[in-house]
């Protein structure tokens, strides 16, 4: 086994921790070891939204939490920031703070807690809750980390010419629009755009046929940076406050007619699904591995390699893509699963993406969402969208009730799930993100 990432290992990553939660010693996704945070009410209270941290099944209300007065110094100012209706302002005080209030929070969650009386009446259970964007979301930049993906589309769509020869050098990416961000658990309609048939000379104007989704890590922004700075790759860690599940919804004929030459436009920002809760970089300390490319490759260019992104730049995240089709969900059947991949075989890491995002002097800002591009793995069952499941729509996947797909149905649901584990660290999960295709409007 490696030798775990012991600079960033601290008590609160202790295997051996366990919580008064009962709920989060039970294989939970949410043992003590992770404490994502995320923003929540009470279903349908019209209570504020407000931060809060799951434990077990269960969600602390960080607002009641600093009411009862268990936090002070830098963790009482991290907890009420933690306390306002996003975590933007959070995010934005760095990980010292956000590493206090970690801290705080798992040493007040423990089975030996001192305060547990005092904070018991502060937890909320996870069933009875609903969720908000955990950040007001100023830009969103999705890139195209997995050299996987970006093979297997580039000879769907330029058969002789797969892959650009930029891709080894650039992390590329493209700027979305945060406004149609939502969180897991909405529907939405089927986009309706220019599509171009490959028979016809000319467009039509119509719903999409060929609708995808996109299992891709969504990477929250803390500390900032000015316009003109530049984020190096030593320090661009520290500009990570954490990450969440990504689905990035894809019209593929749209995109085919529109995408030359300025990239992606609306086949891309009529809806991005992100999971509810962010793990923060810190619980991602024992799941960091290695960063290397295939011999014969071009090493990345000074400003973006360093010592620690080689030793420890990637995230050994396991993705799992699932859906649920209109006539599961009728007949009580669960979600199958299509695909699984890894994201530590992505091409690129977190790092790399905020250093070369910031070498221009583009400014940063907490509370920015960065997509990681869809992760798949070199087999076919590791695909992150159903264009590489299906060979572009032309090889339909079979699903255990007789039904099939090229492409999404109105009715499906799409869930990802994700989680880190490795021997000699907790287990620690993303949750999960879904969402649901409806009909187009007219
Ligand atoms: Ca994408």
């Amino acid at each position: 086994m490696e030798q775990l990432n012991m600079s960033q290992i601290n008590e609160t990553h202790d295997i051996h921790l366990i919580s008064w939660v009962d709920s989060a010693n039970d294989n939970s996704e949410f043992p003590i070891q992770n404490l994502p945070l995320g923003i929540f009410r009470r279903a349908g209270s019209g209570e504020v939204l407000r931060g809060g941290v799951a434990i077990g099944d269960q969600v602390l209300d960080i607002a009641g939490a600093v009411r009862t007065g268990i936090f002070d110094g830098l963790a009482l100012q991290a907890a009420q920031a933690a306390a306002e209706s996003s975590l933007n302002r959070l995010m934005g005080m760095g990980s010292a703070a956000s590493g206090a209030l970690r801290l705080a929070l798992s040493r007040a969650l423990r089975s030996d807690s001192e305060v547990r009386a005092q904070i018991q009446e502060c937890l909320v259970p996870q069933a009875d809750v609903e969720y908000g964007m955990p950040s007001r979301v100023g830009d969103y930049t999705d890139f195209y980390t997995s050299i996987n993906h970006a093979s297997a589309v580039g000879a769907l769509f330029r058969p002789d010419n797969p892959l650009l020869p930029n891709y080894k050098w650039i992390p590329i990416a493209y700027h979305g629009r945060s406004s149609t961000i939502g969180i897991s658990g909405t529907a939405f309609a089927r986009p309706m755009a220019q599509i171009k048939a490959v028979s016809s000379n000319e467009p039509d104007f119509g719903p999409s046929r060929r609708l995808d989704y996109e299992v891709e890590v969504g990477v929250f922004i803390g500390e900032g940076s000015e316009a003109g700075d530049r984020i190096g790759i030593d320090v661009a860690e520290d500009h990570i406050f954490g990450l969440c599940l990504l689905n990035d919804w894809s019209a593929r004929d749209i995109q085919a007619w529109e995408y030359q030459p300025l990239g992606p436009f609306l086949a891309k920002n009529f809806a991005t699904t992100i999971s509810p809760w962010i793990v923060t970089r810190e619980a991602l300390a024992p799941f960091r591995t290695k960063f290397s490319r295939p011999k014969g490759d071009p090493q990345p260019l000074s400003y973006l390699a360093s010592h620690i992104n080689s030793e420890q730049g990637a995230i050994d995240l396991q993705l799992e893509c699932y859906i649920q089709t209109e006539n599961m969900r009728a007949a009580g059947e669960k979600p199958v699963k299509l695909s699984s991949a890894c994201f530590s075989e992505a091409y690129w890491t977190v790092g790399q993406m905020v250093a070369h995002h910031s070498v221009n002097g583009c400014a940063m800002n907490p509370g920015d969402l960065l997509g990681t591009g869809t992760q798949s793995g070199a087999n076919r069952d590791q695909s992150g969208s159903l264009l590489e499941l299906t060979r572009g729509g032309t090889d339909a996947i079979r699903l255990p009730n007789g039904e099939s797909r090229n492409f999404l149905e109105d009715g499906d649901s799409v869930l990802i799930r994700g989680f880190c584990e490795r021997e000699g660290a907790a287990r620690i999960g993303f949750g999960e993100v879904e969402a649901t295709i409806l009909p187009a409007q007219d």
